[in-house]
Parts: structure tokens; sequence; C-alpha cells
């Protein structure tokens, strides 16, 4: 077999012909000393075999795949002649896991070999072991007579491995090769393969793969996740190298074959500019009939894939999709047969794309791929009309259109974060109000500091209602951590209480120190000592994979000793995603600001948003795959930005801990009284006029026209600020102004 590494996922074996029919699998199996498995597909094997926990309600302890029929097509792959590798595209929630596990079942129960499960990390390997392998073993009669067994079991047998007579399921994270180099496989299960790394020797998946050499004939690859970004993601590059099967369900009035499509085929009403979305349906483009949700599960029970990768053919460029189009369109008898042909089997069953001249099976099938979507669920949550208030609801988010895409559609996202947000747009955007004030909309403050040589800088930032924030502060503390003054003046500032125009009082919740550069052992001893006021110090990730790490780890860092303190690794990659989408949002006139939306206070120069933007996504390729990382833009200082990451990297530890921010924003706001005389005025850079004012929170300043930026606004409150004529710095303390303003 092949030792060349830098090979696409498919180069792989995939030339050599599939060995087919009862003969050769006879063969096959004599060599091994089994007799061959009885025929029977993996769905038909969980309807007769599989048992599933009794639930509450549940009437039945039946594994049944017709209850999510769209399931079928990619558990038929497995045992259709010729298929080597599968490719599951799909939205969360709808036919994967159960997949995974049911194979495993099918191989474990009659087709016993060594099979590897790998997850993107160990730790999900184990977990899968034990909510998803574990329970299912348990419950079902013929897995727990072979799995695990006191005849099997042995040294080895972990959470990681589980043996059954003639075979073993190894679980493995796809971070480690030494795991992937180990045995012979036969059957690779590869679940989330968005989330893996490429290590040094590859991409895991193929050096995985490798290891079925010595199966010739019968080896199977799976690989499944729902996608990520367009043109990064492993599993649309997967889906893309694959026969591309879609599926078409029956429609209950006309017969016709739809191929659902959220934006093709779901409707809804809409009013006075409401999207009245309760009313969304599908309907039917032949007979123009709105399905009823019955409807819907009546023809969900009809669902059939089809390949619909374009091919030629006679000369010509086919795509079956248009041909069936075109057909129907056209009035033919049987448009579906002018673009496929059925091809079944005891345990087989898919559409064959074929020339629509000659006739010809004109797509391969070694590699089958599947995608589909919610609207193929036969959930109740997942109707089209909770579909399409999510659709709604995601407007103006990127961070949750990704979502959408990926989560409800099953298609990978094309992200819009590379064009690069104009400073002078930002700047122009800045609302006024009292410096060092806490807007209403604040529940939570959170501080992000970033350590240089000589200097800190830090921003204080106001979080609200899903995320919304409000820079309050930025301070820049001259010196470093082990001189004694800095130290106390940073303390200092921390402690500070910053009050809200009514008088409230609001307490920094968290912070987070960056603990890179040259003091990283005062860092520590000065968060060491404040853990108790939830002082982080934290490190960025050395993801130059481009990785996307939560921004705050999942696992809860280890105390164990004073001496092994460590700091917080956080997502910087996935933090820096967030924060520059949201520097993109923007409100609509006479509308409340969108979800993450960020507010700025009228004192920030034009070089203080220049950071905020100064690095930006670069795509580079390694392994065979492409992946986005950020960088910083030549001769650009980036404080701010590192700062605001910070900041959100400490809500993101506040919300691990379970902050629940929203409730807090609520409670937050019923609190608010009529601003008092006196309120603002006690604190230090209070208001500049005695008059008692009224924050802007909710509704920022409509935007002025960029041209306009260096103009003061219009705004009711008697402060005398414009963006380029800064306001004096208080007493005692650098302001960030007289960094930002220098050049
Ligand atoms: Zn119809
Ligand atoms: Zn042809």
């Amino acid at each position: 077999m092949s030792t060349s590494t830098s090979l696409s996922l498919e180069n792989h074996k995939l030339i050599s012909p599939p060995a087919t029919g009862p003969l050769e699998r006879l063969r096959m199996a004599a060599r091994r000393g089994t007799t061959p498995p009885p025929r029977i597909s993996v769905p038909d094997w969980a309807d007769r075999f599989r048992k599933l926990a009794r639930e509450a309600g549940s009437t039945s302890g039946d594994w049944r795949t017709s209850t999510v029929e769209i399931a079928r097509g990619p558990m038929l792959a497995v045992t259709e002649p010729g298929v080597h590798v599968l490719t599951v595209m799909c939205c969360t929630q709808l036919m994967k896991t159960a997949l995974l596990e049911n194979v495993f079942g099918f191989f474990a129960h009659l087709d016993p070999c060594p099979m590897l499960l790998l997850q993107p990390k160990e730790a999900a390997a184990e977990q899968f072991s034990k909510e998803r392998i574990a329970p299912m073993v348990r419950t079902t009669p013929v897995l727990r007579k072979l799995v695990g067994t006191s005849k099997t079991r042995n040294a080895d047998e972990t959470l990681l491995f589980k043996a059954f007579p003639g075979g073993f399921l190894a679980l493995a994270g796809a971070g480690s090769p030494d795991n992937l180099a180990r045995r012979p496989i036969r059957v690779l299960l590869s679940d989330e393969v968005d989330k893996y790394p490429v290590t040094r020797e590859g991409d895991p998946i193929m050096l995985a793969e490798e290891r079925t050499a010595t199966f010739g004939a019968n080896w199977l690859s799976l690989r499944a996740c729902s996608p990520t970004v367009e043109g990064e993601s492993r599993i649309e590059k997967s889906y893309e190298l694959s026969d591309q099967r879609q599926a078409s369900v029956e429609c209950p009035h006309c017969q016709h074959r739809l191929f659902l499509d959220f934006f093709r085929h779901v409707h809804w009403e809409k009013k006075d500019g409401q999207h009245l979305t309760k009313t969304a349906r599908i309907w039917c483009e032949a007979c123009g009939v709105a399905w009823s949700e019955g409807d819907r599960l009546r023809a969900l029970r009809t669902v059939r894939w089809h390949q619909a990768r374009a091919f030629e053919c006679c000369g010509e460029r086919q795509n079956p999709l248009d041909t069936y189009e075109r057909s129907w369109r056209d009035g033919a008898a049987d448009p579906i047969a002018t673009a496929w042909d059925w091809w079944s089997g005891d345990r087989w069953a898919v559409y064959r794309a074929r020339c629509a001249h000659c006739g010809c099976r004109a797509v391969d099938n070694t590699h089958a791929g599947f995608q589909g979507g919610k609207l193929f669920s036969p959930w109740p949550k997942d109707k089209p009309s909770d579909i399409a208030q999510k659709w709604i609801d995601a407007q103006g988010d990127e961070d949750r259109k990704q979502a959408w895409w990926n989560t409800q559609a099953g298609r990978p996202y094309r992200p819009n974060t590379t064009k690069l947000i104009a400073v002078d747009a930002l700047a122009a955007r800045a609302e006024h109000w009292v410096p060092g004030v806490v807007p209403d909309g604040v529940c939570v403050i959170t501080v992000g500091i970033d350590t240089q040589d000589y200097r800190l800088e830090a921003e204080v930032v106001g979080w609200g209602r899903n995320e919304e924030s409000w820079s309050i502060a930025y301070e820049v503390f001259d010196g470093d951590l082990s001189q004694p003054g800095t130290v106390n003046a940073l303390d200092h500032f921390l402690k500070r209480i910053w009050l809200r125009a009514d008088g409230r009082g609001f307490e920094v919740m968290a912070v987070c120190i960056d603990s890179g550069g040259h003091h990283t052992q005062a860092v520590y001893e000065f968060s060491k000592k404040r853990l108790g006021r939830r002082v982080w110090a934290i490190k960025g990730e050395s993801a130059r994979n481009g990785q996307r790490n939560p921004v705050w780890p999942a696992k809860r860092p280890t105390t164990k000793t004073k001496a092994a303190f460590r700091p917080v690794i956080i997502g910087t990659n996935a933090a820096k995603d967030t924060v520059t989408r949201r520097l993109g949002l923007t409100v609509l006139e006479g509308q409340a600001a969108p979800a993450g939306y960020m507010h700025f206070p009228a004192d920030r120069d034009l070089n203080y948003y220049a950071q905020l933007t100064a690095e930006r996504i670069v795509t580079k390729e390694a392994g065979g795959r492409k992946y986005r990382v950020w960088e910083q833009i030549q001769g650009r200082a980036n404080e701010a930005l590192d700062c605001r990451v910070y900041a959100y990297a400490a809500l993101c530890g506040l919300l691990q801990m379970g902050l629940k921010l929203n409730q807090r924003a609520e409670e937050a706001a019923r609190s608010i009284r009529p601003p008092k005389q006196d309120a603002a005025a006690t604190q230090e850079g209070g208001p500049i006029a005695g008059k008692p004012v009224r924050i802007l929170a909710k509704k920022p300043a409509a935007r002025p026209p960029a041209t306009d930026a260096a103009a003061p606004t219009a705004h009711s409150m008697p402060v005398e600020v414009v963006i380029a004529s800064p306001l004096p710095a208080p007493a005692g303390r650098r302001s960030l102004l007289s960094r930002f303003g220098r050049k």
C-alpha cells in the first residue's frame, strides 16, 4: 500500500477494485477461520436485536429504524456491495450517533473483527464509551453476552478497549498518532472529524485508514460530523469526494419527490415587516399544497437516497438533480427514472445516478456520502416553524448563523469575517456616555489585562443580555508586577466599585491576566493571592494548526498544590473569531442592538480601534487540510484586542462556573431606579457636568455617516467630547489616550 503522506483523504486504496460477491466473502471468511456472517443489513440487525433502555412513557424497548427513516440509507450502505468509505455530513441529532452505535453492534455480533473508533480527544472517546457503547451493550442481550464477558476480559479490557469473540473495539483520541499506528483494523469509525488536529505524522483519518491495509477486500471507513466552515471542513471535503447522496421524500398529495431544501420549500407569512414563523410550512413545488405536520411525518417515511454527484458521460456533463428537475417540469411520466436507477438487494437500496443518454451507472459508489438537515427530522422540536424561527433569530449574528447552517441545515457555513472592518466606521459609531459610569444594560463586569515588558493595559468590560457589551474603561499602568507600586495601583483599580447612573455599584466579577512574556512568575504571584476574587492567570493557546478550542477550557483547572500553579490556557482563536464577528455587527435604525453587540464610549481614538482590528484571519494549508489562523497585521499594535479577548475569556470562565447572564441582566434591569442626584459624581472620573445623567444603554446613538466622524453627534447629554479631542485623564493615572494618541 501507499507510503506517501501528501495524499488527499481519498487517494488511498480506492483504486483497487472492490471485491464483492459471495465467493470472495466466503474465501475471506474461510481464511479468517470464521463462518460467513448472516446476510442481513445493519438496520435489520438493529430492528431484530437492538434493545433500548425503557424510558418513562415509552411503550417499547425495541429499536425501530423506521422512527428516524432518514438514517436507514447510511446504515444500508455499510453492506452495499462496493462501498468502502462512508461519509455522513449532517445536522445535529439526526442520524450520526445511532449509525455509529449500530455499526458497532452489527459487527461485534455478526461479523466480528478489529474495529477502531476515533474521537477528537481521548476524553471524548472515554465519554463515548461510557455514554453510548456501555448502555447499548447493557440493554442489548446479544451484545451483553459477547462484549466484555469474563471469557474475553483481559488485562487491557478498559473503557477504551472492548473485546468480544473474534474482535475488539478500540477507542482513541485522534490527536495521539501512537494510538493510530498499533494494530491492524478492519472497520474504522471516525466521529467528529472536523475537530481532529493535524498531527506531525499527517491526517489522523489517513493514518488510521492505512491500518486497514491487511484487510484488502472488506475494510470499511466511516467518517461522520456536522460540518463547520466552508473550505476548511474536513467532513465537507470528504463529502465532496463521495458520490454525494441526497434524500428525497414523496409529497403525500401528488407523489412527486422533493429534495427538501429550507430556502426552496419552507415559506411563511409576513405581516407589517414581522415574520410569522409559526405559519412556516413545507410547500410542494409540484402541486403547490402546504404540508400539515401530519403530511410531513407521512412524507418522512418515504425517504430515499440518490447519488447526486455531477459526472460526464456521452460527451456531456450531467447533474442528476438538474436532469430530474428538467424532466418533471417537462411533464415526463417518470422523472425519477430519467436521472436514477433503483438498485436494491437484501441488504442495500439506493438510487444510482444514470446517464440520460446511454443509461449506464455513471457514478462510482466506492465512497458513499450522505448529507441531511433538520427538515428530515421527525422530532416535534424540529418542525419547519422551529427551524424558520432559528433562522430569523440568527440574522445579524455571524456566530448564530454559522450554528444554524451547521446544526440545522447540516451544511458548511461561508463566513463573513474575512472582510476587514473599517477603523473609522467603528470610531464613528462610538456612543456618548459618561466615562467610567456603568451603562444601564450591564449586569456583570470583567477585566482583561495584557502584560507587556514595561507596562500593563487593562480593559473594563460590562456585559449584558445575550453578551451585549460596553467598554467601560481602558487603563494603562506603567511598570510591571515585580514592582510593589504597580501591584498596588492595579489592585486598587481591580477593587474599584463601578457605579451605574442610579448609584448601584458593580464589583469586578472576574479578571483574566496574561501570564505570557517576561513576568510570568510575578503574574502567578499576583493572581494566586487573589484567586478568591477570581483573578485568573491565563495564557493564550499555541494553536498553530488553527484549532478552535473552547475559549474557556471545559476541564476546570486542577488546583492540586499551590506549587503546581498553572495558568488557564484559553482558546484565543475562537475568542478572536467571536470578538471580530461581533465588531462587524450593526444596529439597524430603530431596532435594539443584536446579541453580542459591542458598545464603545466616545473617548477612544482611532488608534484604539486600529488595535482592536490589528489581526486578520489568514488561511493556511498543512497535510492537505486548510485552516485559519489569526495573524497580526504588520506594524499594528494589538493590545486593545488582547485585552478584549481576555475580558471575554473571563466572562466565559464565569459562564462555565454557572453564571446565568440573561437572568442576571433581567434582575439588574428591574433594579434600575430614577437617577440619583449625586450618584455618578461620587466616583473617580465622574461626570463633567453636575447634572444627573441617564446613560445610553439599550439604544445607542444613531450612527452618523462616516464622513462626519469627527463632528459631535447630537445627544442628550452635556458631555463635551468629540472623538478626536478626548477628555483629560483622571489625575494619578496615565490615560489610555496618551498611549493611543501616540504614533
Ligand atoms: Zn405535491
Ligand atoms: Zn452515457
